[in-house]
């Protein structure tokens, strides 16, 4: 079976089309500015050589269909017709309390997810916008939703209530629901698989670290905490974001500085985080940069940052009592060998030790762990649209 997934945000669309039948990625790409002057697809089909059109991309329903048209492009496509495709997955942001699982598509889902879009109003809206494109345009082919927050609706009570008047959680849905989900369980579903030993018996901490970064507790296969919480806010200390913080300071600094609400908003979203502190950028590579060319603030960005990751590793082993895999993924977890030495060296309590030579290489899939080390740790490149593929696959059967 062939399966599309698609990742819609407000002004733009990811897609892959999978053969499932051995997995492989047919075609990828990405429509960029929709709705905006210059829109333009990205097309790379396997094998062939890659297409950019650039052509009036108005709405989701548009840029669908030039998906479908360079999918099935004589020259360049992959596929002879869209009757090919079996299935689409949607990655969705937010499933609220709901959606615990991925869920086919109906008229319910979408209402329901358009209930959730006060959680998500940033995300929700072009999440739905791309269902009701393909639905329209493909109204005989199933779809399904995979949700960013599902795998962590397995955390207990204490782990997702705020100490907050409990009216908010009952009124407005204030919770914490996590975030990068399908991430945590795809690496969390690998690292067994490696392992070769089943997930039910093994207490994991798995660390997403990008430029949005978060770690989760994962005990017999089940999350009972993360790190993000009713927004990816929570938590780390991110590129732009700034994690957690006391929450008196919100009020205090928007009464110094005169901020609004959505002022203060934007601080904390996009001027915080590793750009806020070293003033240098929320790109890694290049506060590393700047910190070996001995600019202080950038240092201390980066010190911050792994002191967090540590901060919450410690407390989640303590949280599931015990750990035998650490796993780390995402632009940062699967490139920055200077992080994952850092963070583990901090660890050793724990008899967790890594082989230091093992651990200098970027972006594949390695056990970096020592062989008399009690808890394996692994680097395992994420694969959310795998993960959704996969999802699909397995429902519409
Ligand atoms: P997103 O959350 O946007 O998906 P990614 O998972 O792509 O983000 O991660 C982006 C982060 O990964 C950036 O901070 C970037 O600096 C970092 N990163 C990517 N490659 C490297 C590298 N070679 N060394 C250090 N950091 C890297």
């Amino acid at each position: 079976m062939k399966i599309l997934v698609l990742n819609s945000g407000s002004s733009s669309l990811k897609y892959q089309l999978f053969d499932m039948t051995d997995e492989s990625v047919l075609a990828k790409g990405l429509v960029e500015r929709i709705g905006l002057e210059g829109s333009l697809l990205t097309h790379r089909p396997a094998n062939k050589e890659k297409q950019v059109i650039n052509t009036d991309i108005p709405d989701h329903t548009t840029a669908i269909q030039l998906v479908l048209d360079a999918l099935t492009n004589p020259d360049y496509g992959v596929i002879s017709s869209m009757d090919e495709i079996g299935a689409v997955g949607h990655r969705i942001v937010h499933g609220g309390s709901v959606f615990t699982e991925t869920t086919i598509i109906n008229d319910e889902v979408v209402a329901e997810i358009e209930k959730l879009i006060p959680l998500a109003p940033l995300h929700n809206p072009p999440g739905i916008a791309g269902i009701k494109a393909c639905r329209s345009i493909l109204p005989n082919v199933p779809q399904v939703a995979v949700f960013d927050t599902a795998f962590h609706q397995s955390m207990p009570e204490v782990s997702y209530i705020y100490g907050l008047p409990y009216e908010y959680f009952e009124k407005y849905g204030i919770r914490r629901y996590g975030f990068h989900g399908t991430s945590h369980r795809y690496v969390s579903h690998r690292a067994a698989e490696i392992l070769g030993e089943p997930l039910e018996d093994l207490k994991m901490i798995t660390c997403h670290l990008g430029n949005g970064s978060s770690i989760a507790a994962i005990d017999k296969g089940k999350v009972m905490d993360t790190t993000m919480g009713f927004t990816p806010l929570e938590g780390l200390m991110m590129g732009a974001r700034s994690g957690n913080v006391d929450p008196a300071i919100i009020s205090f600094i928007m009464e110094k500085e005169n901020l609004t609400i959505k002022e203060v908003d934007e601080l904390l979203n996009k001027k915080s985080g590793f750009l806020g502190v070293s003033g240098v950028s929320s790109d890694l590579r290049n506060v590393e940069e700047a910190a070996s060319e001995g600019n202080y603030r950038a240092q201390l960005a980066i010190d911050m940052f792994y002191q967090k990751i540590v901060r919450f590793i410690g407390a989640f082993v303590a949280e599931i009592n015990g750990i035998d895999v650490l796993v780390f993924t995402a632009g940062i977890g699967e490139n920055s060998p200077q992080m994952r030495e850092a963070v583990c060296d901090k660890l050793e309590f724990l008899c967790l030790f890594i082989d230091k030579e093992k651990n200098k290489f970027r972006g594949e899939e390695r056990e970096i762990s020592r062989p008399g080390s009690k808890v394996k740790v692994f680097v395992i490149p994420t694969n959310e649209e795998l993960m959704i593929a996969r999802d699909t696959a397995t429902l519409v059967k």
